[in-house]
């Protein structure tokens, strides 16, 4: 692949507060000076060339060099399709759940473990509700390097079964999902490992930005607004950089609206767009992969939905579920979370935040196959 892009893009970190900056180090996860996310120092510039050639691959590892990562870590990714399905109200979805181990996650599982093979980084300890605990111990698996995931007591069976299967040594916590970020983080320090989040980490953030650009390559026009779940935001911050950089390049002309969907238990984001908050939350959604209560890039993720000029909102569990059983009458079967955007898609129709016609692409995040045993 032609290097499009120079590596360097991806050798120095900024805070997202305050003024501190650095070269990267792989120990480094937070701002030392303030403790806030951080991000690589040229992230969001307009740097994409024209012209991607075709022997880099065919799924996301062709976009390698736009990434600023010169030796890629990848198992074979595909193109993911987009199908146009009834339970979408004719609108198409994106199938993530057709990546290698089964979720979106992959996109930044393999920019993370990329970034840090490259780095000689010989094992990570990471917390996870399940699908990104399985793509980067998949990834580490394919560089050779030790993976320890901590994941709530509740995470689906099939999901620690799946990182175990590719190494990882996995620990179930109990307490909600906020207890297993703590004992991943008590880890990391206590035994100097490399903490390879997929919230904090801007590597894998980076990684979900192929997600834009395969949506670029493969929607002429674009899509006008792309549906799809909130949990920690990466998904949502991926491909809304990844739209920021293809419009700084000159290769689109507009960004599509951003239409982030949470869960009635988790509903930080959507109040900040007027959602009412609901008098009794559950404390948990079935959606388990957006089980995130206080999302550490919470202010990045309101600016990118606000940006874009798209809004958040809230779904039960009940027309999530709904939602589950149409898609499986269509042939697909996705878990909680991935329905979660079609869920919010009707919700977006029944407040008239869509138009009837609109040209919309849901992302469907993740494989059925992990959960049906849960159901
Ligand atoms: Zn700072």
């Amino acid at each position: 692949m032609t290097a499009l892009l120079s590596p360097a893009r991806t050798n120095a970190l900024e805070c997202s507060v305050c003024a501190w900056s650095a070269s990267a180090d792989p120990a480094l996860w937070r701002c030392p000076a303030c403790g806030a996310v951080v991000d690589f120092a040229s992230a969001g510039e307009p740097s994409l060339g024209l012209g991607l050639e075709r022997d880099g691959g065919e799924g996301f590892v062709r976009y390698a060099a736009w990434l600023g990562l010169a030796q890629p870590i990848s198992l074979g990714e595909p193109v993911t399709p987009l199908v146009t399905l009834a339970a979408a109200g004719g609108a198409e979805i994106k199938n993530e759940a057709l990546l290698p181990t089964g979720s979106f996650k992959d996109r930044g599982a393999a920019a993370l473990i990329s970034w840090l093979a490259a780095r000689g980084v010989a094992e990570v300890v990471l917390d996870s509700s399940g699908n990104a605990g399985a793509a980067i111990a998949a990834y580490a698996a394919r560089a050779g390097i030790a993976c320890e995931v901590h994941v709530p007591a509740t995470t689906s069976q099939a999901k620690v079964a799946q990182a175990r299967a590719y190494g990882a040594r996995v620990l179930r916590q109990p307490g909600p999902r906020a207890a297993s970020t703590v004992t991943a983080q008590q880890a990391a320090a206590s035994r100097r490992l490399v903490y390879a989040s997929q919230i904090w980490h801007p590597a894998f953030v980076l990684g979900v930005e192929t997600l834009a650009f395969e949506l670029w390559e493969q929607r002429d026009p674009l899509p006008e607004s792309i549906v799809m779940p909130v949990g920690a935001g990466t998904l949502l911050l991926g491909v809304a950089r990844g739209f920021d950089r293809l419009l700084g390049a000159g290769l689109i002309e507009r960004v599509p609206r951003l239409i982030g969907v949470q869960s009635a238990s988790c509903t930080s984001i959507a109040i900040r767009f007027g959602a009412a908050a609901p008098e009794h939350p559950p404390a948990r959604s079935i959606a388990e992969g957006i089980q995130v209560a206080d999302p550490p890039r919470a202010g990045q993720i309101v600016a990118a939905l606000t940006r874009s000029g798209g809004t958040a909102l809230v779904v039960g569990d009940d027309l999530i579920a709904a939602k589950v059983s149409a898609l499986g009458r269509e042939g697909l079967l996705v878990e909680p979370t991935a329905a979660v955007a079609l869920a919010g898609l009707d919700r977006a129709r029944d407040l008239g935040v869509v138009r009837p016609g609109e040209r919309i692409v849901a992302i469907v995040t993740g494989s059925g196959l992990k959960t049906v045993v849960d159901a």
